[in-house]
């Protein structure tokens, strides 16, 4: 039965870069609602005009809007064989509202990888993040530098910084992340799918162990 992967951890845990290379690798959809937002606010839709403010302070956008969102991308066809969740769910309402959509689409219990960080690496890796404005290349100036400065190896595109990666915003998101999202470990542990992975390291050794762990735990 197909599986939903959920990777959990504090803003600048490499949530973002490890899922993109992970659901490539299993060739599934890599779900960010980060990205997601981030896409809306670009086109200035709607939704983007309304989230910006919060996004850019560093707030979470509420509930309703957020699972609104993770129904839709989830309901696509392409999220039938699995699918990775990186940035949701983030509150507990969430949780409990994706635990009932998965219910109700006959998909089960979601494997959940909580990616562990020392707290004191998250602002070097926040504040030194760049990001490909054409192909979404994630880089770190500090630990993971583009051959060329400001342009991505991929592509060539320019590479951008997030505008919460300012420290103000990052202090907020993670006092989000401490309030909000911390109590969903507990929330996972208690329904038995709660995994810990260690996220120290080299981006390519912490990918290495993720696909280890999925393999192993006859994901897909
Ligand atoms: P990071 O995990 O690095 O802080 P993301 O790219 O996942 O960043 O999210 C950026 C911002 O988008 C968040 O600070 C928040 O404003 C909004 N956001 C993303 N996902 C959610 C969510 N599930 N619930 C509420 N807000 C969200």
């Amino acid at each position: 039965m197909s599986q939903i992967l959920v990777f959990l951890g504090p803003p600048g845990a490499g949530k973002g870069t490890q899922a993109r290379v992970v659901a490539k690798e299993l060739g599934i959809p890599h779900i960010s609602t980060g990205d997601i937002l981030r896409e809306a606010v670009r086109e200035k839709t709607g939704l983007g005009l309304a989230a910006k403010a919060k996004i850019d302070k560093g707030e979470l956008v509420p509930d309703e809007v957020i699972c609104g969102i993770a129904e839709e991308r989830l309901s696509k066809p392409d999220c039938v064989g699995g699918a990775i969740l990186d940035g949701f769910p983030r509150t507990i309402a969430q949780a409990d509202f994706l635990e009932g959509l998965l219910q109700r689409t006959g998909r089960g219990k979601p494997l959940v990888l909580n990616i562990d960080v020392a707290t004191e690496s998250v602002l070097r890796r926040l504040t030194g993040r760049r990001t490909c404005s054409t192909c979404g290349e994630i880089y770190n100036i500090y630990m993971n530098p583009p051959r060329q400065d400001g342009i991505c190896n991929k592509d060539g595109g320019r590479l951008i910084q997030r505008a919460d990666d300012n420290e103000e915003a990052i202090r907020t998101r993670l006092k989000a992340y401490e309030e909000d999202t911390s109590p969903l470990i507990d929330f996972y542990k208690r329904r038995n799918v709660l995994h810990h992975v260690d996220g120290s390291g080299e981006p390519e050794a912490i990918t290495e162990r993720l696909l280890s762990f999925v393999k192993t735990h006859d994901y897909l």
